[in-house]
């Protein structure tokens, strides 16, 4: 068999349920040769991931998820091969992670009106090294009998538009792009699909994002063919992955989205003749 990757991976440094140590047991399971670690607004599991990658044969790209905003809507960004030990973006991500538990604790009181009454400061304590969000909170009210499914947290609840949502700091599409160039990395939007608007990809390329991530677990075959023609167009690279939360959203995804090894030897290529120059 051809080598495979997955490169859109979470660990419990955000909100997925497993240790960077249980990814890569797992994509080990899951003949998975490579990896990258996208943890929204953290880099904590990288080198966990890394050194036990090692171990057992699997390849580890460091990679972050951040959250950008244009015209109201929320655009992912990925970025692979980062520079995770800079520290000045180590103290960018612990900003964004402080920013993300006052807004947890607001969405926490936004849901007494609905007699739904939770120990916000509990529930932080738990998570103190994660990008605590709202997947954090669904498991929550799942656990806790005040919704039936983790979708239902987020269809009555805290799904965007919703009574108890928050919005998250949300950095511009420039901050986001900018700040991974710095760190060496290559920007990618993540799951373009979710984003409900196709016209913001050419706003990106503007900005200099330089992939697109055509494969993920909610991009229908439809969207996969729409994105890698643009990806054509626009002179993208193409990445992919599954988007795995380990048990947080129910099912274990990791290797359920796999690309070819040939496209991450393409974002090799592509790294090495950007830094040339
Ligand atoms: P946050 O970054 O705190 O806004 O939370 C976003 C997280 O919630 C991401 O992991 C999303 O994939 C997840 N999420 C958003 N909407 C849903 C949904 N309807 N069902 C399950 N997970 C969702
Ligand atoms: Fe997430
Ligand atoms: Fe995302
Ligand atoms: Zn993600």
């Amino acid at each position: 068999m051809s080598p495979e990757a997955d490169l859109h991976v979470h660990t419990i440094y955000s909100d997925s349920t497993f240790s960077p140590h249980e990814v890569i047991s797992t994509a080990s399971k899951v003949s998975l040769a490579c990896i990258a670690i996208t943890d929204h607004d953290a880099v904590g599991g990288v080198e966990e991931a890394i050194d036990y990658g090692k171990k057992v044969g699997i390849e580890v790209i460091p990679g972050v998820e951040l959250t950008a905003e244009y015209n109201d809507t929320e655009i992912h960004i990925l970025g692979y091969f980062i520079d995770y030990k800079s520290s000045w973006f180590l103290e960018k991500l612990q900003h964004l992670r402080e920013t993300r538990r006052k807004r947890f604790l607001q969405m926490v009181e936004k849901l007494k009106k609905f007699n739904i009454s939770l120990d916000a400061e509990k529930i932080i304590r738990g998570n103190l090294s994660a990008s605590i969000g709202r997947l954090h909170l669904a498991q929550e009210l799942y656990r806790k009998g005040y919704v039936s499914s983790i979708k239902e947290a987020f269809r009555v609840y805290i799904g965007e538009g919703r009574p108890c949502y928050v919005k998250k700091e949300r950095l511009s599409p420039q901050e986001a792009i900018t700040m991974i160039r710095k760190l060496g990395g290559i920007s990618v939007v993540a799951h373009p699909y979710l984003m409900g608007d196709d016209n913001v990809i050419p706003v990106l390329v503007k900005e200099g994002i330089e992939g697109i991530e055509v494969y993920h677990s909610e991009h229908p075959l439809s969207a996969q063919i729409r994105y890698m023609s643009m990806a054509q167009n626009y002179n993208l690279l193409i990445t992919g992955g599954s988007d795995c939360h380990g048990l947080g959203k129910g099912k274990v995804l990791l290797g359920k989205v796999r690309i070819s090894y040939n496209l991450v030897e393409k974002l090799k290529e592509y790294k090495n003749a950007r830094d040339k120059t």
